[in-house]
């Protein structure tokens, strides 16, 4: 069996009689024509044998779905038009009225705002659970309990939590687990495979993927895909899926196929960038703390050691806490100072991104683990890393005292 990588580029898309290219053709539809009455009335789309509507699926649709199944390790695909729609349509497939979910405390955002949002009208509770202590976890499940979201690294604050020890305690309880799989993003570990060797596997139920960020790696595309081994479980993603009317169209679907062989390499590529960048950080006495689950102090370093050492992989994100006696005045000044880092959301594309975040509001009671002061996070893009340390280097002068 070849590598992820290898597969990514050799794969099984099947070009049409005498057209021998290897890249997938872009097909766009809303309507598809029906010979006669009998098949309109029989045709199935659900198992992807046939083709009925744009909106259920082309052959590009098809295509990306089979190679994004490839890259996590899952046998089933919904394709969505952002992450965070993907995060919505596990959330309102599996939850109803009476039934609770429970996020970590370092849960992305959105997914929290979701939940206090439309999913606390419809009269589904949740509640926060610490990923970095599964005891309570396995407290806080309850017989209402229907989800639990996982992530490894945490949104911002990057603790890497034992993942296999979370999810055990999902399938003892017998509750669907669902990982946000965008910093892993298929190449750090499997999330249905998380201790290779081992049979049965160990493995979430569902892999959602923001492929917004490094599976299209341009800055240009929103999209999602969330992923499972289980048909059961996928048939009831499906049908919710159908229900809002979500997909994705053609266009938008050829530029993830397009940029998913290049995938692994521009991944190592952040990667290697952002721990010499993080390292370079912890010399500076400015930083209070700097977050990276490769360093050694991280929260949850062993863990991210267990289940990412083997692929040595960490993707292209690092934060830093500005040591307290910074003014938050300061920091956003040497935020603004950032030439090559530009402000702004999102990761995974060639360009270095930072964001300030008000953790004392995210986080409450502050984690014990982190030090006092202003977290800035920095998605690290693809330029040299020489350029974005002389860029921190500069910006950092802001914080000088003035005299
Ligand atoms: C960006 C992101 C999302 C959402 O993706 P969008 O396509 O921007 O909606 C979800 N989870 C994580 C961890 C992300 O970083």
């Amino acid at each position: 069996m070849s590598s992820t990588t290898t597969q990514l580029i050799h794969h099984p898309y099947q070009p049409p009689n005498e057209f021998a290219a290897p890249q997938p053709g872009v097909f766009k539809a809303s309507t598809v024509v029906f010979p006669n009455v009998a098949a309109m009335r029989t045709r199935e789309w659900k198992d992807k044998s046939a083709y009925t509507y744009g909106l259920h699926g082309t052959p590009t649709t098809y295509t990306l779905e089979e190679r994004l199944c490839t890259l996590e390790g899952g046998r089933y695909c919904v394709l969505l038009p952002s992450g965070l729609a993907a995060i919505a349509n596990v959330a309102l497939a599996l939850l109803g009225t009476g039934d609770s979910m429970l996020l970590p405390d370092n849960v992305y955002g959105p997914n929290q705002a979701l939940a206090d949002g439309e999913l606390a009208r419809w009269g589904i509770h949740t509640q926060v659970y610490n990923p970095m202590d599964p005891a309570d976890l396995a407290a806080k499940i309850t017989e209402r309990t229907r989800l639990v979201w996982v992530e490894a690294a945490g949104s911002v604050t990057l603790e890497f939590p034992d993942l296999p020890a979370l999810v055990r305690i999902c399938q003892a309880r017998g509750v669907a687990c669902a990982l946000d799989n965008t910093w892993g993003a298929g190449l750090a570990f499997n999330p249905f495979d998380l201790l290779p060797g081992t049979s049965p596997a160990l493995g979430v139920d569902i892999s959602v993927h923001a492929l917004t960020k490094y599976p299209s790696g341009g800055g240009d595309v929103l999209m999602g895909s969330a992923i499972t081994r289980d048909p059961a479980l996928h048939r009831k993603i499906q049908r919710t899926h159908m229900h809002l009317g979500l997909g994705v169209a053609g266009n938008e679907a050829e530029l993830v196929l397009r940029s998913l062989p290049s995938m692994a390499l521009r991944y190592r590529a952040h990667d290697a960038a952002t721990r010499s960048l993080a390292r370079w950080c912890i010399q500076r006495p400015e930083f209070a703390q700097v977050l990276h689950p490769s360093l050694s102090d991280a929260p949850g370093h062993a863990h991210w050691q267990a289940l990412c050492g083997p692929a040595d992989a960490a993707a292209g994100l690092f934060s830093v806490v500005l040591d307290a006696r910074y003014t938050t005045a300061q920091v956003d000044a040497f935020c603004d100072a950032l030439q090559l880092f530009k402000l702004g959301y999102s990761w995974g594309g060639p360009m270095s991104l930072v964001v300030p975040y008000d953790l004392a509001r995210m986080r409450k009671p502050w984690p014990a683990h982190l030090a006092q002061g202003t977290l800035v996070r920095f998605a690290v893009g693809l330029e040299a890393v020489a350029d974005l340390q002389a860029d921190l280097a500069q910006a950092l002068l802001q914080l000088a005292p003035s005299c």
